[in-house]
């Protein structure tokens, strides 16, 4: 393992500070390292592994379409690309969608489609504090987290961030030059920090008041994670872009940016394109994807195990008042917030928990954050809990 280790921190860019493992094998929520130590996986390759891993259904679809047709670009038509359009249109607010290959990739359409639906002059788009939208430097000028920022300046211009929360400050900023407001229904993460309700729909009424797009960024919390198919189903509005990515191919690289149906005519021929985007095998996984989602069942036991396992949480977090202040999330992104002793541990719990074999991680400076697998077990949440549990009461 070490020599594995070695090597790639000497040839791989080190631009991540990882944990000393090397994954070789998934199966469920469980992952395998190179010397057969298996892991609860409350992480899933950052809520991008909705379905477990390597989900039969999906490996199948996967193979099948390697075998058949890998790539063609989008000069042609393709059946999984159209197929998947198709029932991300009939399940959502979306009249069409563009097809990236990663959430920031996704989010870049984004901005420029509110830009050109904005027209000549009228560029500006409102993000908020606390954001994250991804890491190409349009997304990274979008992110309202300053330390994204830092030593890649000069940024893209036509980015301004707004105070989490404050629906007056947003106003304010509102200018002739804006052309949109892009949010996380949820900011993943910035801390697992759902926007509240009435601030959404707040936001909503600003840009239909200003004629501006509203854009939801669901690249973490679409595909489920919420309990429902988006996020924004549960809050009383309705967004005129949406991206998606993460979970969308449960691991397969694939980003897709839907809008309604006047904001995307916007777009015409030769405005944006990619050349992997809209892949077919990405387009295979993504279809099997959604087919599992959607069936009878699966998005309401996301909501019922989200339940349990805040309420679990909520437990940990009245054993250790000194280390947790509280619990926050959507479904199955759930964050255990932490006092300010906690959170000068936050690092330190994270390394603990995988000295246990149990995968989460420190979000935001402020929470851990579990974001496993759709899929999992009430039991395997008892586990996970339980060693948390461990990790606090030797802290
Ligand atoms: C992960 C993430 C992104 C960036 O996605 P990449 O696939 O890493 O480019 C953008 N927005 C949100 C909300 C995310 O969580």
């Amino acid at each position: 393992m070490t020599t594995i280790m070695e090597k790639s921190d000497t040839c791989i860019m080190n631009t991540y500070g990882r944990y000393p493992a090397v994954m070789v094998e998934g199966k469920g929520c469980i992952l395998k390292d190179i010397e057969g130590r298996e892991y609860l996986d409350f992480v899933a390759g950052i809520a991008v592994c909705g379905l477990g891993h390597c989900h039969p259904a999906v490996t199948e679809a996967v193979v099948a379409q390697a075998g058949k047709l890998v790539h063609v670009s989008n000069l042609y038509y393709t059946l999984p690309q159209t197929e998947l359009a198709e029932l991300l249109v009939a399940n959502s607010f979306a009249g069409r969608v563009f097809f990236a290959n990663s959430g920031a990739e996704a989010n870049e359409g984004a901005i420029k489609l509110a830009r050109k639906h904005g027209g000549p002059g009228r560029y500006e788009i409102i993000s908020l504090e606390g954001s994250f939208h991804g890491r190409t430097l349009a997304t990274v000028a979008a992110t309202g987290q300053a330390k994204f920022h830092k030593g890649f300046e000069p940024l893209p211009e036509g980015f301004s961030h707004a105070p989490f929360g404050d629906l007056d400050a947003l106003e304010r900023m509102i200018g002739e030059k804006t052309c949109g407001i892009l949010c996380e229904p949820l900011q993943g993460e910035g801390g697992v920090r759902p926007l509240p309700r009435n601030y959404l729909q707040g936001i909503r009424k600003l840009c239909d008041k200003y004629g501006l797009v509203l854009m939801f960024d669901e690249v973490q919390v679409g595909m489920g994670r919420t309990g429902t198919l988006f996020a924004y189903e549960q809050c009383g509005v309705e967004p005129d872009i949406m991206t998606l990515a993460k979970a969308l191919g449960n691991g397969m690289p694939i980003g897709a940016m839907l809008a309604r149906e006047e904001v995307a005519g916007a777009f015409a021929p030769g405005d944006h394109a990619s050349t992997f985007g809209g892949n077919p095998v990405a387009c295979a996984a993504a279809l099997a994807v959604m087919k599992i989602m959607l069936a009878e069942g699966f998005l309401s036991s996301v909501e019922k195990k989200g339940q349990y396992l805040a309420g679990q949480l909520r437990g940990v977090a009245g054993k250790f008042p000194e280390l947790a202040s509280g619990v926050r999330g959507m479904g199955l992104i759930q964050g255990l917030v932490l006092t300010e002793r906690g959170a000068a541990q936050g690092g330190d719990m994270v390394k603990r928990l995988l000295g246990k074999g149990v995968l989460a991680n420190f979000a935001g400076g402020v929470a851990l954050r579990f974001i496993p697998p759709l899929i999992v077990s009430e039991g395997e949440i008892d586990t996970m809990v339980r060693c948390l549990e461990e990790v606090f009461a030797g802290l």
